[in-house]
C-alpha cells in the first residue's frame, strides 16, 4: 500500500469507517441509551459531503471504505452513495455493516451499487431474546434481509458479528455457530465495550471471547487459523466447513497494534481511535467544500492516532461517553 497516512507508531492507516447517520430503526440495550439525543439534521454531512470526504481519504490511499452508522440503510439514497464510491479510483473494497432490516429489499439494489462485502448484526436466534436486545427488532426481518444477501452476495461475502452478553445471549453461542455453519457463513464474536451510558453497568453483562472460546472449541474441534480479513478479528475453522468463526476481543486479547482504521461521524467528525476521545472536526472544511484543508485535518488525525483503546470495564462510569451508534460501529 502507497498511503501517506502512517501514524506516530508506524501504523498505516487504508481504511475508513463512514457512518452515514446516527439514527437506527433498533435500540440495542448494549448500544444506546432508551432514550437519546440525536445529532440536529442541520449537522448531518448530505451524502455529497460523505462523498467529498470518501474522495479525500481515497486520494491519500486509503483503499477500503465501509458504510456504518447509526443504520446505514436508514439512510435515503445510501445506495447512490454506494455507487460514487465504487467509482473512485483507488477504491479496493465498499463494505457495509448493517443490522440487517432492510436487506430484505435492498441487498440486490446494493450488490448492484458495488457493496462488495456485509456484516450483519444478530445477537439472537430467539425472537424473544432478540427483541428484549434490540428494543424495536423483529428477528424474521432479519433473517429475511440474511436470505436476500446470501443470494445478492453469495456466502463467503457474508460475516454475522455477535455482541457476547452474559446471561442473555451466551448460551446460544453454539447454535449461532451452527446456524452460521448451516449458511457457509462467517461469525465473529464481539466483546461488549463500554462506549456511552446506556443505564446499564457493562461489567454485569460483560463476557470474554477466552469463555466464548472455552465453550464452543470443545463442541466444534475449531483450529487455529492464521488468515485475517484485514481488520481485528482473530479467526478459528472448523474441519470441512467454509465458515470461519471470528473473536473480537478489545479486553482479552488487544490489537491496537495492528489498527489500521480511522472513523468518521455523520457530523464529520475524525476519529483516530474508537476507544479515545480525541477528535478532529472535518464539518467546516466539508461545508466550505475546501479538500486541502480536509487532507491536512485527515494527517493532523493520523499523526495524533493514540497507541491503543481506553476501555476499562472495572469503571463504574464508560470513560468514552459517546454512544457506538454516533460512532459508526
Ligand atoms: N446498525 C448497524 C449494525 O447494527 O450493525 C451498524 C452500526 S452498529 C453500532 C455496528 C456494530 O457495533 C454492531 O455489530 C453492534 O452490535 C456493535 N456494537 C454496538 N455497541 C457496541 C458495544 N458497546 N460494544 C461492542 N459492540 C457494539
Amino acid at each position: 500500500m502507497n498511503s501517506p497516512l502512517q501514524d506516530g507508531y508506524g501504523r498505516k492507516v487504508n481504511y475508513l469507517r463512514l457512518s452515514v447517520t446516527d439514527r437506527c430503526d433498533f435500540r440495542c440495550t448494549y448500544c444506546m441509551a432508551e432514550k437519546m439525543d440525536f445529532v440536529p439534521r442541520s449537522e448531518i454531512l448530505s451524502l455529497e459531503e460523505c462523498l467529498l470526504i470518501a474522495q479525500t481519504f481515497v486520494s491519500l490511499g486509503v483503499d477500503k471504505i465501509r458504510l456504518t452508522g447509526g443504520e446505514p440503510l436508514v439512510r435515503k439514497d445510501v445506495t447512490w452513495l454506494a455507487a460514487r464510491i465504487r467509482e473512485l479510483p483507488g477504491l479496493r473494497e465498499q463494505a457495509l455493516t448493517t443490522n440487517g432490516s432492510q436487506l430484505a429489499g435492498l441487498a440486490a439494489p446494493l450488490a448492484g451499487a458495488g457493496i462488495d462485502r456485509v456484516n450483519i448484526s444478530l445477537d439472537s436466534l430467539d425472537p424473544e431474546v432478540f427483541q428484549c436486545i434490540t428494543r424495536t427488532g423483529n428477528l424474521q426481518q432479519v433473517l429475511d434481509g440474511l436470505d436476500a444477501s446470501i443470494a445478492a452476495w453469495g456466502s463467503r461475502r457474508i460475516k454475522l458479528n455477535t455482541v457476547l452478553l452474559r446471561g442473555i445471549n451466551h448460551h446460544e453461542l453454539p447454535d449461532l455457530v451452527k446456524f452460521a455453519l448451516a449458511r457457509g457463513i462467517d461469525i465473529s464474536f464481539i466483546e461488549q465495550m463500554p462506549l456511552g451510558d446506556t443505564g446499564h453497568r457493562r461489567a454485569d453483562s460483560y463476557y470474554g471471547n477466552d469463555e466464548a472460546l472455552a465453550q464452543i472449541k470443545p463442541v466444534f474441534g475449531l483450529v487455529p487459523s492464521i488468515e485475517s480479513s484485514g481488520g481485528p478479528a482473530r479467526y478459528w475453522r472448523i474441519p470441512g466447513h467454509e465458515s470461519r468463526i471470528g473473536f473480537i476481543s478489545p479486553h482479552t486479547q488487544n490489537f491496537c497494534a495492528d489498527c489500521n482504521r480511522m472513523r468518521v461521524t455523520a457530523r464529520g467528525e475524525l476519529f483516530p481511535c474508537l476507544g479515545n476521545a480525541g477528535m478532529v472536526d472535518l464539518l467546516p472544511a466539508v461545508r466550505a467544500g475546501n479538500e486541502a484543508k480536509l487532507r491536512s485535518l485527515i494527517l493532523q488525525a493520523v499523526a495524533a492516532k493514540p497507541h491503543a483503546h481506553e476501555f476499562d470495564l472495572s469503571q463504574p462510569e464508560p470513560c468514552i461517553v459517546r454512544f457506538m451508534s454516533h460512532t459508526g460501529g
